[in-house]
C-alpha cells in the first residue's frame, strides 16, 4: 500500500476511535406523536350501569399531565353512596343477565372490546402517556398491544372452562372489587376485566387516581361494545374510594394490585368475611449476571429492566447483582448506555426515559436516593437536560451498595439501580433471596444447567432467563412471600374467579 494511503488509513483510524473514546450520542431530531388523535373531555362522570353518571358525592378532582403538569380534565370523586351503587348495580346485572350467559355469548363481547382496543390503539397509546407520562413507544408498543392480547386470550376460554378444570365444576363467584395502580393503567385495568368477565362475574373497578383516563376510555368502548349494563361498572376517586369498594359487604371477590402497605390494610380489613382475595405487590427483582453471559445483551436487559417505564415497574430489576469477575466490563457498558438514553417529552416517539408520574412519587424517588449517597453509596448520573416543567429523574446508578442500605432494601419504584456483587452462584441466590418481596428475578448465563439450579430455588414468581421485563397473556405473573399472592394471566388467572362445585362438596 502507497505510504500516502496507509497514512490516510492511520488518521481514518484514529479520528474513528477518539469518536468512540468520546462516546458522542446520536443527536435525535425530536419526532413528536401529535396528541390531536384524543379528545379529552372537560368532566367525566362515573360509569355506572352502562352510563356516564354524575358523582352523588358531588365532589371533583384533576388529573394532570406530570410532563407538563396541565390539568387535562376533572373526574368524578366516587363517595360511599355511588360506590354502593355501582355494586348495587353491578350484583343486578350479574343476576339478571351475566352469570347464566353461557361462555360463548360473554366472549363475543370481549372479542369485540379486543377489537376496538386494536382499533383504536393510537388514540389509547397517547392518552395513556399523556395521562401518565410514559414514553409514547412503551404505550403503543407494549401496553396497549398487551391489553387488547388479554381480552383475546381471556375470550378464548369463556366457553372453555370445564375443559379448563375438568371435573371440577366451575362457577363464577358473583361481585369482584378490583383496585388498580398508576403504572400500567390500561394494562392493569385489561388483566383485571378479562378474566372475571371470561368466567362470568360482574366488576366495580377503582383505576388510580393520577391516571384515570384510559380506563374511562375503555368504559366507551365497553358501551360501544353493547357489553350488557352494569357487568363493568368504573368508579373514579383515591384511597378512599378504593376502600369503600373492597370492604362493600356485596363484593364477593376482591383483587388489588398496589403497594405491599396497602395490600396489608386490605387484608386486614376482608378477613374474616369469607370474599376471596388476590393481592399483586410490591418487588425488589434480583437480575443476577454470571461471568459467561453475553454481556452488551445483557445490558440491554439491565436498562430495560430497571430504566423502562422510568422504573415504574413492580417487577423492575432495581438490584443487579454482577459476578465480581465481569463487574468492570459490565459497570463501564452500563454506563456508556446510561449516558445514551434520552430522557424528555413522552410523546416523542425517540424518548427512552418520560416523566415520573406524580410529584409525590418523585419526592419519594428523591428521598431514598438521598438515603442511598447518605448511606455511603457511590451515585452515578449521566448528564441530561431535563425539562423545566413537569416531573423528572435522571437515570441513576449505585455502586458500593451494602444490602443493609435502604437502596437495597426498598421498592424505590424509579430509575434508580443499585449494583452489587458476588463470586459464587451460592452467594448470588443467598444475596437474591435477602428479601420480604418476591415477585420476579432475571439470570443471565450461557449455562442451561445453572439457569435451571437458580430458577429452581430463587424465590420470585416471574424469573426470565437472558431476557427481562417479557410478558405474555398466557404466561401467569404473581408473587410469593411480601409481593402478594394469587396469579393473573394464564390459566392460573382463571382460579382466583371461579369457585368450583368439588369444593363445595368437600366443604
Ligand atoms: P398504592 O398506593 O397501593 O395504590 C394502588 C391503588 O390502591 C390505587 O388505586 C390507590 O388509589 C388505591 N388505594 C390506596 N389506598 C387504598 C386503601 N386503603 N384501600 C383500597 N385501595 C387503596 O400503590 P401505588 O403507590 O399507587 O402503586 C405502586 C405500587 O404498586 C408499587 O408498590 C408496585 O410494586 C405495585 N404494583 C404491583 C404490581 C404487581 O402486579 N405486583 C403491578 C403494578 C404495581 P389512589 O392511587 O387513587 O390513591
Ligand atoms: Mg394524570
Amino acid at each position: 500500500m502507497p505510504e500516502r494511503e496507509r497514512d490516510e488509513l492511520e488518521r481514518r483510524k484514529a479520528a474513528a476511535s477518539s469518536a468512540l473514546a468520546e462516546r458522542t450520542p446520536f443527536a435525535y431530531a425530536s419526532a413528536p406523536e401529535s396528541s390531536e388523535i384524543v379528545r379529552i373531555e372537560d368532566r367525566y362522570g362515573l360509569f355506572i350501569g352502562g352510563e356516564f353518571v354524575e358523582p352523588k358525592s358531588g365532589r371533583w378532582f384533576g388529573t394532570l399531565n406530570p410532563a407538563t403538569e396541565e390539568v387535562l380534565s376533572e373526574v368524578a370523586e366516587a363517595g360511599p353512596e355511588d360506590v354502593d351503587l355501582a355494586v348495587t348495580t353491578a350484583r343486578a346485572a350479574w343476576e339478571e343477565s351475566w352469570r347464566d350467559l353461557p361462555g360463548r355469548e360473554r366472549a363475543k363481547y370481549m372479542y369485540r372490546i379486543a377489537r376496538q382496543l386494536q382499533e383504536r390503539s393510537r388514540e389509547f397509546a397517547v392518552l395513556e402517556t399523556i395521562d401518565g407520562g410514559k414514553p409514547i413507544k412503551e404505550s403503543r408498543d407494549v401496553d396497549v398491544p398487551l391489553a387488547a392480547a388479554h381480552f383475546f386470550y381471556y375470550a378464548g376460554w369463556a366457553d372453555k372452562l370445564d375443559y379448563a378444570f375438568p371435573g371440577r365444576l366451575p362457577r363464577p363467584i358473583g361481585v369482584a372489587g378490583q383496585v388498580i395502580p398508576w403504572n400500567f393503567p390500561l394494562l392493569m385495568a385489561a388483566w383485571k376485566l378479562a378474566p372475571a368477565l371470561a368466567t362470568g362475574n360482574t366488576v366495580v373497578l377503582k383505576p388510580a387516581e393520577t391516571t384515570p383516563l384510559t380506563a374511562l376510555l375503555l368504559a366507551e368502548v365497553i358501551q360501544e361494545a353493547d357489553l350488557p349494563p352494569g357487568v363493568v361498572n368504573i368508579v373514579t376517586g383515591a384511597g378512599e374510594t378504593g376502600s369503600n369498594v373492597v370492604t362493600h359487604e356485596a363484593v364477593d371477590k376482591v383483587a388489588f394490585t398496589g403497594s405491599t402497605d396497602v395490600g396489608k390494610i386490605i387484608q386486614r380489613a376482608v378477613a374474616g368475611t369469607g370474599k376471596h382475595l388476590t393481592l399483586e405487590l410490591g418487588g425488589k427483582a434480583a437480575n443476577i449476571v454470571f461471568e459467561d453471559a453475553a454481556l452488551d445483551q445483557a445490558v440491554e436487559g439491565i436498562v430495560n429492566g430497571i430504566y423502562f417505564n422510568q422504573g415504574h415497574v413492580c417487577c423492575a430489576g432495581s438490584r443487579l447483582f454482577v459476578q465480581e469477575s465481569v463487574f468492570e466490563p459490565v459497570l463501564e457498558r452500563l454506563k456508556e448506555r446510561l449516558a445514551t438514553l434520552r430522557v424528555g417529552d413522552p410523546l416523542d416517539k425517540n424518548t427512552d426515559v418520560g416523566a415520573i408520574n406524580s410529584k409525590q412519587q418523585l419526592r419519594k424517588i428523591e428521598e431514598l436516593v438521598e438515603s442511598g449517597v447518605e448511606e455511603g453509596a457511590e451515585i452515578y448520573q449521566p448528564a441530561c437536560d431535563l425539562p423545566a416543567r413537569g416531573y423528572w429523574f435522571r437515570p441513576t446508578l449505585f455502586t458500593g451498595v451494602a444490602q443493609s442500605h435502604r437502596i437495597a432494601r426498598e421498592e424505590i419504584f424509579g430509575p434508580v439501580l443499585s449494583v452489587l456483587t458476588f463470586r459464587t452462584p451460592e452467594e448470588a441466590l443467598e444475596k437474591a433471596n435477602n428479601t420480604p418481596y418476591g415477585l420476579s428475578a432475571g439470570v443471565w448465563t450461557e449455562k442451561g444447567s445453572r439457569i435451571l439450579w437458580m430458577t429452581s430455588r430463587l424465590r420470585a414468581g416471574v424469573i426470565w432467563a437472558n431476557t427481562f421485563n417479557r410478558f405474555d397473556p398466557s404466561s401467569p405473573f404473581g408473587g410469593y412471600k411480601e409481593s402478594g399472592f394469587g396469579r393473573e394471566g394464564g390459566l392460573h388467572g382463571l382460579e382466583p374467579y371461579l369457585e368450583f362445585e368439588e369444593d363445595g362438596r368437600a366443604g
